[in-house]
């Protein structure tokens, strides 16, 4: 008799900066699943936006330039400290998607009714892949509430600026503590209050918070759950 693993879908929804892609990608790695870093859709499009001048309140305007663009997600195609590699069209924009530029930008767009409406598909579809570890804002609530395992993490926002200064540090950007912590709490802001899809912690999710574990503690408790729920679905 052949046992056949369940392939499960792990949503992960949490403040900027909580941990999400570090512990996204690192299950993802070990479950052999595809890592989707939903803020990275809504980078590319203020990207888009910003390059295009597209005023970044204007919903339906942001919607047919959403529209037009091809956004894509794979695994990291360069060993430089990425978790993923973000394709706009044909253009690697992994990193600039990650400029202050975009991160000022992002919470406005992703503000937008209509502009998340023209992001929802392309996330659906990837969710409904099955194998899918996927960290946003609202997945495990609008995009994916069926998902088998939710994971929502929160951290100090002390503990968040430390890990965001040192990823830009480390990207050779030396933007000041004060004005990462600015970014950081003024985009929780935007995100938990917005009307559409806000922020919010899906009532069966497993909550961490990140400044009290290591990496290792988070992947272990959600790892456990896992094995837990493949057991019961483990198809003879
Ligand atoms: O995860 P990251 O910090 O890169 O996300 C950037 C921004 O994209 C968030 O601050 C939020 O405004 C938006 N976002 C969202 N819904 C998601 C993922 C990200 O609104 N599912």
């Amino acid at each position: 008799m052949t046992k056949t693993r369940a392939r499960l879908t792990i949503t992960i929804d949490g403040t900027a900066g909580s941990g999400k892609s570090t512990l996204g990608s690192l299950l993802a790695a070990r479950l052999g699943y595809l890592f989707v870093d939903t803020g990275a859709f809504y980078r590319a499009l203020t990207l888009a936006a910003l390059r295009a001048q597209v005023s970044l309140d204007n919903g339906p305007a942001l919607a047919a330039l959403a529209d037009t663009l091809d956004i894509h997600i794979a695994p990291p195609t360069a060993a430089d400290g990425r978790q993923y590699t973000l394709w706009l069209g044909t253009e690697d924009v992994t990193w600039e998607i990650r400029s202050q530029a975009v991160d000022a930008g992002v919470s406005p767009v992703a503000a937008q009714p209509a502009a998340r409406a023209a992001l929802l598909p392309l996330q659906q579809r990837l969710a409904r892949q099955k194998g899918v570890v996927m960290a946003g804002r609202d997945i495990g609530t609008v995009v994916c509430p069926e998902a088998e395992v939710k994971v929502f993490l929160t951290a100090d926002l002390e503990t968040r600026t430390r890990r965001r200064r040192q990823e830009l540090t480390d990207r050779g950007s030396n933007a000041s503590s004060t004005e990462i912590a600015e970014n950081l709490a003024a985009r929780d802001r935007l995100d938990s209050s917005r009307d559409t899809a806000p922020l919010a912690q899906p009532p069966d999710a497993i909550v961490l918070d990140t400044s009290q574990l290591s990496l290792e503690q988070e992947a272990a408790i959600v790892l456990s759950k896992v094995a837990a729920i493949r057991g019961e679905l483990t198809v003879q």
